[in-house]
């Protein structure tokens, strides 16, 4: 059986990015990160690095991801700007990780697809939890919780449940694809 390490970002003291309403990124994060699991765990071992409202460093989700010998990484988080306008999805990888870049292709993909938000694009990055992690890893960014109109979406049951299978279907076609 595969083995597939799910992030939700922040968590506990760590709030991640507030809307305007209040909204916290940490918790549709783990909303996020729920539904994913709920949706692999009949065909995959899932670790998580959280599963509640805790505070979890960097490191030690490193640390969790790479003593559960899982074969892929994925971490989920909203995203944030100054300018309010900001929206739309965006998926990283590691600099010059090709089967990082094919993981997040893939999930880039299906969110666009399943959403319709704005393609941001796959995007290189070196975020500790990508550049820390052994096996292939893709950081999600939902939508902008610093934008209206996303802030109240991100909070939608349907989409988030759309975040969830495109987050699916994209490590499903990493495996159908033999990356
Ligand atoms: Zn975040």
């Amino acid at each position: 059986m595969k083995r597939i390490c799910l992030d939700p970002g922040h968590g506990g003291e760590d709030p991640g990015a507030v809307g305007r309403s209040g909204l916290k990124e940490k918790d549709i994060n783990l909303q996020v990160a729920l539904k994913v699991a709920e949706q692999l765990i009949e065909k995959y071992a899932v670790n998580m690095t959280r599963v509640d409202d805790e505070y979890v460093s960097l490191s030690k989700r490193c640390e969790i991801a790479n003593q559960s010998k899982s074969q892929l990484f994925v971490s989920i988080h909203c995203n944030a700007a100054e300018n309010t306008g900001a929206n739309g999805i965006e998926t990283y990888h590691y600099y010059a990780s090709d089967r990082g870049r094919h993981l997040a292709r893939g999930i880039q993909w299906g969110l666009i697809a399943l959403t319709d938000r704005k393609d941001r694009g796959v995007k290189e990055a070196g975020f500790q939890v990508l550049r820390g992690t052994v096996m292939p890893a893709a950081l999600v960014e939902l939508g902008f919780i610093s934008n209206d109109e996303e802030e109240k979406l991100l909070q939608n049951e349907e989409y988030q449940v759309a975040c969830a299978k495109s987050i699916v279907r994209g490590i499903e076609e990493f495996f159908d694809r033999g990356y």
